[in-house]
């Protein structure tokens, strides 16, 4: 879970990227970096914390140049800190190599014993600077078929931007796992992990990134190159259903739309079945990623909508806690509820997943304590029984209440008086057709060959 910001030919490289990491906030929050180039030499801040305390006009005056690069941490492998934060910048036998990844890799340890038999020595655990010892170690003469060599021998999910002093590389692994886009500024090539980004500076979105495609920017040329064996793309689902911001575009698809709709066929399926025994007075989100889902289920419905918690946007998000303790303390602190809205109603709640079901178990709690009648619990996605070897932190599937429980334990745990889930085929009809996307956290269905 990592978000990725480039910037190539614009005089303000460092100050847009800065501001393309902050529209990507959401994406990770342990550390951010900005690297960036005059052509001449490297500029680079990378810090443990959030864009908001790394970044000051002080420290982007220093970061000089044209082209530059952003990243922004959340680790789902390694450890977080500082050695592992990103941009990672190496200095190989082919000039200086910067590098940012959104992913994960599947081999890295095959990959790890291999490079550490010939001699390497690493200074971080990340899949990044494994990646940049392949392309250093590549018999190939020049530096986009040692890039081609490299991700020959690699295995994963990876959306990366490569920058060296003159050029920049966009690529997106085979199964087009993770999303990356590129838009346009002034005749200055962006690429961003989201199209939020691109809305941000102002940039026009031009595309996708596409599955399996190196793109290579230099001051002469834009040069597209597929050169890895053809593979049915597989972008993530769960990037729509809860990780994506809802303003952008992802896969090609609205965020907010798709969460919408995922929303309308809960409601769907209520109506055909329990709906009139349930006697809703509304229907609410779990704020923030539940919203469109309720929205699309209040309309779908007709039953009215309404807000039954307020956000603290102060804290981020819940995950970020290491221990249960403080886990189950940051969900309170971050979502507070309105009494007057809840006070003997009847609430169907919407939530965009459940994983470990503290967040669930807590909020209709606090639903209840504040007099609630009834709570109907609904999830705009399916079962979360299988962990992500992607890069998304879903945990082991020991911390999956998924993987233990049934629908009607879990409702029994969090204290539902009923809870639906989505089936993978209706949230499959909630996306746009035609793609076919990986769901390997909720069907166990890897795409990616171990
Ligand atoms: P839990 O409380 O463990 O059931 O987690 C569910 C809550 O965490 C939901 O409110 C989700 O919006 C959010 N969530 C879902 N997936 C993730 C993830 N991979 N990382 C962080 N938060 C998540």
């Amino acid at each position: 879970m990592c978000g990725v910001f480039g910037i190539y030919g614009h005089k303000n490289a460092a100050y847009l990227s800065y501001l393309g990491l902050f529209a990507l906030q959401h994406r990770g929050q342990e550390s951010a970096g900005i690297v960036s180039t005059d052509g001449l030499n490297m500029y680079e801040r990378v810090r443990m914390g959030l864009v908001s305390d790394i970044f000051n006009n002080d420290s982007l005056v220093k970061l000089k140049g044209h082209i530059a690069l952003g990243h922004l941490r959340y680790s789902t492998k390694g450890d977080s800190n500082l050695k592992n934060a990103q941009p990672f910048v190496m200095k190989t036998g082919k000039g200086i190599i910067t590098i940012a990844h959104n992913g994960n890799l599947v081999n890295t340890d095959d990959i790890s014993d291999k490079l550490e038999s010939e001699g390497a020595i690493f200074q971080s655990e990340t899949d990044s600077e494994r990646i940049v010892h392949l392309i250093a170690r590549s018999k190939e003469a020049n530096l986009t078929d040692s890039i081609i060599d490299a991700l020959n021998q690699v295995s994963g999910a990876y959306s990366l931007i490569l920058t060296t002093k003159e050029e920049m590389y966009a690529i997106r692994d085979p199964y087009g796992i993770r999303p990356l886009c590129l838009g346009n500024l002034n005749g200055a090539y962006v690429i961003a992990s989201e199209t939020c980004a691109l809305d941000l500076i102002g940039a026009n979105y031009i595309r996708n990134i596409e599955p399996g495609e190196i793109l290579r920017i230099s001051e002469k040329c834009v040069e597209s190159i597929k050169p890895f064996e053809k593979n049915e793309p597989h972008p993530c689902i769960f990037e729509l259903v809860y990780f994506a911001r809802p303003d952008s575009h992802v896969f090609s698809a609205s965020v907010s739309e798709a969460r919408k709709n995922m929303g309308k066929e809960l409601a769907k399926y209520d109506k055909d079945n329990i709906i009139k025994k349930i006697n809703a007075d509304f229907v609410g989100p779990v704020p923030d990623s539940g919203m469109y889902g309720a929205i699309g289920y209040s309309k779908e419905s007709g039953i009215e909508f309404d807000l039954p918690f307020t956000r603290n946007h102060y804290i981020g998000r819940t995950f970020i806690n290491p221990n249960q303790e403080a886990r189950d303390f940051s969900v309170r602190i971050k979502l507070s509820p309105v009494k007057e809205v809840i006070r003997g109603k009847s609430i169907i709640l919407v939530e965009d997943s459940i994983v470990r079901g503290t967040t669930s178990k807590d909020k209709i709690k606090n639903l209840r304590e504040k007099g609630a009648k009834e709570v109907h619990m609904r999830v705009c996605s399916p079962l979360l029984k299988y962990p992500c070897f992607y890069g998304i932190d879903i945990p082991t599937k020991m911390e999956l209440i998924a993987h233990h429980y049934d629908v009607d334990d879990i409702r029994r745990i969090i204290n539902a008086d009923s809870l639906v889930y989505q089936s993978i085929e209706s949230l499959l009809n909630s996306v746009p057709q035609g793609t076919r996307y990986c769901h390997a956290c909720m069907s166990g269905e890897y795409p990616i060959p171990k």
